[in-house]
């Protein structure tokens, strides 16, 4: 792969990379498509990263569908699908982590201890490796961004990172591979999460700006329905990460949800501009 990376920088094409989990939907393909009309060529990885899982998390039972990405990937003129082996990307008496400090201790990191660490590490030695121009990144996983965002420009990295929107199913619940886990009528409570953003969305759209009450109204929602229990629900400035009494300039309203003992996120962007606010769900 380094030496199809160096290759291609020498030849002055523009290099994008899109890392993924593999298990690849529509979510991971939209930013594929974002990064074809980019770049030339595209490479997809495909790497279940052992450091980003915790003990007690799903990195065994983790889907693996090796062919039917690859028949994706294939379908979309993808030239190249890196799938790099563990041993490979963590040999005996591998040492070094990237940790980016004070973003990532909340949210997600508390709920995943280790887990942005493990993020960080395996992004910028795919970066090192396939040295991507653009790197595409979904805003489902908006703490994981914020992260990588800051990384690239503590590190001085020559990756520009693209934030790409959330794609959801018809019914509203955001494309995860995690959602093959949902079983009958998991599936059907885990559009709870969007319901939840959705009458949120409707009272911002109504003028609410507390965020105590949106925050309040979200957790109502996830409450109300039986199988799922809230992990967190939080309203955050979009820089900070940190907890906001009122929206202002731009806010995410953030959820991690239990469905069975299967963990589901979502969120919401919301940004005022002067007088009028735009929500992207
Ligand atoms: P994963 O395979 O879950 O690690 O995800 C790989 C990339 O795809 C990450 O940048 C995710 O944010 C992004 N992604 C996952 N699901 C979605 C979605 N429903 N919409 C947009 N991007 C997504």
């Amino acid at each position: 792969m380094k030496q199809v990376a160096r290759k291609m920088r020498a030849e002055g094409r523009v290099v994008g990379l899109v890392p993924t989990m593999g298990a690849l939907h529509e979510g991971h393909l939209s930013l594929v498509r974002a990064a074809q009309q980019q770049c030339q060529p595209v490479v997809v990885s495909v790497f279940v990263n052992p450091k980003q899982f915790g003990p007690n998390e799903d990195f065994e039972k983790y889907p693996r569908p090796i062919e039917a990405d690859r028949a994706l990937l294939e379908g979309l003129q993808v030239p190249y699908m890196f799938v790099p082996p563990a041993a490979e990307m963590y040999p005996n008496g591998f040492r070094t982590s990237v940790s980016v400090e004070g973003l990532g201790e909340r949210l997600e990191g508390r709920s995943r201890p280790g887990h942005f660490r493990g993020v960080t590490t395996i992004v910028l030695k795919l970066f090192e490796i396939v040295q991507p121009h653009f790197a595409y990144f979904g805003r489902k996983d908006a703490q994981q961004v914020r992260l990588i965002r800051q990384m690239a420009r503590d590190l001085n990295l020559d990756t520009e990172i693209v934030v790409c929107p959330i794609v959801r199913d018809a019914d509203g619940l955001a494309l995860s591979s995690r959602n093959a886990y949902l079983k009958g009528d998991q599936r059907r409570a885990a559009t709870v999460l969007y319901r939840a953003l959705d009458a949120a969305r409707h009272d911002i759209a109504g003028g609410e700006r507390d965020a105590v009450r949106l925050a309040g109204v979200l957790r109502k929602k996830i409450e109300a329905e039986p199988l799922a229990t809230a992990d967190y629900v939080e309203i955050v400035d979009a820089e900070t990460f940190e907890p906001v009494s009122r929206l202002r300039r731009a806010c995410l309203a953030l959820l991690a949800v239990f469905v069975g003992s299967t963990r589901l996120i979502d969120n919401m962007l919301v940004e005022e501009q002067g007088d009028s606010v735009s929500i992207a769900l």
